[in-house]
């Protein structure tokens, strides 16, 4: 059977290029009956902390690799035994040996910072001992032929192959012995990952065949880039996963956004549903180039599925918005204001309007916050000329209409500036301010219309004074 596996180290926050190799993964577990094993690579104890790896779990579960539904996690720490008796059986056999050159010892025999390990140790014969690092011994002759879905045959020649270190001298395995023990122990059969990886596969393999076993079936995908088509960074980019689901990305934009980035399903369609992604992904046809990972793209992504959501959904997915949760701050009205019948007249406007969830909250507050909050700018641009004569002649309209609602107020409204030769936009524009406290927002008549009589009145007032 098919086993593949997600080995993220759990160093950071969960970026968008791992959740995309977890979700290439997890299809290709599908696709082939096969297992999906989580493997947290926490050997790096300098880096690691417990923390990231439970996000990493609720990442994956947000993105729809739901706990439960895996193998694991499985953590490289527990496995610390087979990598110490990987290591003594490639000393044993004399596929490797121990080494107590220094770094800069090498670089004075070699006058080169970049060629890599010299083999001075090869033949001293060295045992184990303090200050000695482990070296596999990589073959002089030949080449590694790496089998790869993604790249085809990507061919080493072996004598550019430094050897390379497998174990400190305290014995601990570096990643890429750790890496090759840990999928042999778990039976992995394909190692799907990103193309960064690449340059460590001949390694890999070599260290596959001399610990008796058969190298898996590699994929390495091209990396996501930003605009500048840089490799997306934690320090440049908005990478993590998380800040994406708390700005209201919906799981399912994000993760078939992931999935076309260098790959498209057949017809002429973007937005499909995940179980034609699942059916037609192939890992073999993600285009060789890196993909660019355009945000503005998402966000008009995301907002075509918010479209999509019945209006019951649209109201669920807003409101961990609406209330604040451990990781999405509180809207800025009391808790005992918000009121789900009034939010839900106006959920159907809002949810046309929005590309992202969070913007929900500055959509609706005026409708429970006690005073509207006051955007400067707009209201220093809409608080001049005619306005305040704009204000008090719409306060006397509104107060004279026996029927609150739109269309009458909308009348009302272009009355006002009919008789100051205005148009509708112009005399909206104070009224909108002095309701909502911004220039832009939901369509205004339906909005007063929900605020109600007595609080528009008091605004309209209020911006008078
Ligand atoms: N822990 C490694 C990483 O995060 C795993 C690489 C691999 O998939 O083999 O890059």
């Amino acid at each position: 059977t098919v086993r593949v596996r997600f080995a993220p180290s759990p160093t950071g926050m969960f970026h968008v290029g791992g959740a995309r190799s977890a979700l290439q993964n997890w299809i290709y577990a599908q696709q082939h009956g096969g297992v999906f094993v989580l493997r947290i690579e926490d050997t790096d104890a300098a880096r690691n902390r417990p923390e990231w790896t439970e996000g990493i779990i609720s990442a994956l579960d947000w993105i729809g690799i739901e706990r439960g539904t895996y193998e694991g996690p499985h953590f490289q720490s527990s496995y610390a035994a087979d990598h110490t008796a990987a290591a003594t059986r490639l000393y044993g056999e004399g596929r490797a040996y121990y080494c107590d050159c220094k770094r800069d010892d090498v670089i004075a025999r070699t006058g080169n910072q970049h060629t890599g390990y010299d083999g001075f140790c090869r033949d001293r014969a060295l045992g184990p001992g303090e200050g000695r690092a482990l070296r596999f011994r990589t073959p002089d002759r030949g080449e590694t032929v790496v089998e790869d879905l993604v790249r085809g045959k990507p061919t080493f020649e072996n004598r550019l192959l430094e050897d390379f270190v497998v174990a400190r001298a305290d014995g601990s395995p570096l990643f890429l012995l750790a890496n090759v023990v840990d999928d042999l122990a778990m039976g992995i059969t394909h190692v799907i990952r990103a193309e960064e990886h690449l340059p460590n596969t001949p390694k890999q393999q070599l260290l596959w065949e001399a610990l008796g076993a058969t190298p898996p079936v590699w994929a390495h995908v091209p990396v996501i880039v930003n605009e500048k088509r840089q490799k997306l960074s934690k320090r440049r980019d908005k990478v993590a996963l998380e800040t994406y689901r708390d700005e209201g990305y919906l799981a399912a934009a994000m993760r078939n956004y992931l999935m076309l980035l260098g790959w498209a399903p057949s017809g002429d369609r973007e937005i499909v549903p995940w179980s034609v992604i699942e059916q037609e992904y192939r890992i073999e046809d993600v285009n060789h180039a890196s993909a660019f990972f355009d945000v503005k793209k998402l966000r008009a992504f995301n907002g075509d599925y918010i479209r999509a959501l019945a209006p019951d959904e649209f109201a669920a997915v807003c409101a961990p918005w609406l209330q604040g949760t451990d990781t999405i701050p509180a809207p800025p009205w009391a808790p005992a204001a918000f009121d789900t019948h009034v939010f839900a007249q106006v959920a159907p406007l809002a949810q046309t309007r929005i590309a992202v969830l969070s913007e929900i909250v500055e959509y609706v507050d005026f409708l429970f916050l006690d005073e509207p909050a006051r955007d400067e700018a707009s209201w220093a641009k809409a608080m001049k000329g005619e306005a305040a004569e704009i204000l008090d002649a719409t306060v006397a309209a509104f107060e004279a209409l026996p029927d609150w609602s739109a269309e009458p107020l909308k009348a009302a409204l272009e009355e006002v500036g009919l008789a100051r030769e205005l148009k509708l936009g112009k005399t909206q524009a104070p009224v909108r301010v002095a309701v909502t406290g911004r220039s832009v927002g939901l369509p205004l008549f339906e909005s007063i219309e929900v605020l109600g009589r007595e609080r528009t009145l008091a605004r309209l007032r209020a911006a008078r004074a």
